[in-house]
């Protein structure tokens, strides 16, 4: 029982609602479609698929196919050295059903393929210009691996039409070894975050994310902003590891309110255009709310 901690207050779930959440809902069940949301019984499903304040109702799909080639100690996604081939008709069919379910910002993210020979770049690129030829006023955020570092397929991403080129380093410097698949780490992401920056059309925001409660400390939590900053990230998002098995690492603590609501202070005074720092926050948790709020108005 030494890994055992058990939840705080803080981590209870809330009821989705409202009347877009049902609407969104019902329609998806029509469409075949697979949501992250959904897979991951996600807790900001409501707030997220209800669009919040703004009424941006935001989404996360996943391309690519379920199974990954890597296997990072706090995923709970299948992984296989080789997964089936990917649908060539998944682009056309996602970007379909994800206009006609009527969301505002959908977040793109997929698992890694290693075994592909374009590490499945060009599938991600033609499901985002499908998507903004169809419908031109969504937006769209890819959540993209990190490719091994491959210029050509990092700029295949960053030029495809899309609104925000996410990677995530997942957690500090001092851990990636513990907490990622031994293929990734710190320099090689945060090189592709500068290579989309400066790839993709002016305007293009780029975005990061890390897990708190890996066994990091404040000041190495810090030294990563200021990292992921100096590569010319617009949004940093903070939110509580959960474990989802007894398999996967154990949870090192649970960060308090407090804690995260100082990440967020910091890197506001750090320059990123936009934080989300919380308990619950995930790197999609209500993305589109936040665009439409801080970028737009
Ligand atoms: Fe999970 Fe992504 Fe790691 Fe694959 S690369 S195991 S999908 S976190
Ligand atoms: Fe879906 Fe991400 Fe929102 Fe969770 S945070 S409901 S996965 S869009």
């Amino acid at each position: 029982k030494k890994n055992f901690k058990p939840k705080p207050e803080w981590m209870k779930r809330v009821i989705p609602g409202g009347d877009k959440y049902t609407t969104i809902k019902a329609k998806l069940r029509e469409l075949n479609l697979n949501t992250v949301c959904e897979e991951a019984r996600c807790p900001n499903i409501g707030e997220c698929w209800s669009g919040g304040e703004t009424g941006t109702a935001t989404a996360t799909i996943m391309i690519l196919g379920d199974t990954c080639t890597r296997g990072c100690r706090f995923c709970a996604v299948k992984t296989s050295k080789a997964p089936p081939p990917p649908d060539p008709e998944e682009p056309r069919k996602v970007a379909e059903a994800i206009v006609a379910w009527g969301l505002d910002y959908i977040v793109l993210t997929s698992v890694d393929r290693d075994d592909l020979p374009d590490q499945g770049s060009n599938h991600f690129a033609e499901t985002v210009s499908l998507l903004k030829a169809r419908k031109p006023s969504m937006l769209v955020e890819a959540l993209v691996p990190d490719f091994r570092g491959d210029s050509g397929c990092v700029e295949r991403v960053a030029t495809s039409g899309l609104d925000v080129f996410a990677h995530n380093i997942e957690t500090v410097e001092e851990l990636q070894s513990v907490v990622r698949d031994r293929r990734a780490n710190f320099r090689q992401s945060l090189d592709v975050l500068k290579l989309a920056k400066e790839f993709a059309p002016a305007g293009t925001l780029t975005k990061t994310s890390i897990m708190l409660g890996c066994g990091e400390t404040p000041s190495q939590v810090i030294k990563t902003m200021e990292n992921v900053r100096s590569a010319g990230v617009d949004v940093m998002t903070f939110g509580q590891y959960m474990r989802p098995t007894k398999k996967h690492m154990a949870v090192s603590e649970y960060v308090t309110p407090e804690a995260f609501d100082k990440y967020r202070e910091l890197g506001e005074e750090m320059g990123f255009r936009y934080v989300a720092s919380g308990p619950m926050v995930r790197s999609s948790y209500k993305a589109g709310e936040y665009f439409i709020k801080n970028m737009i108005e």
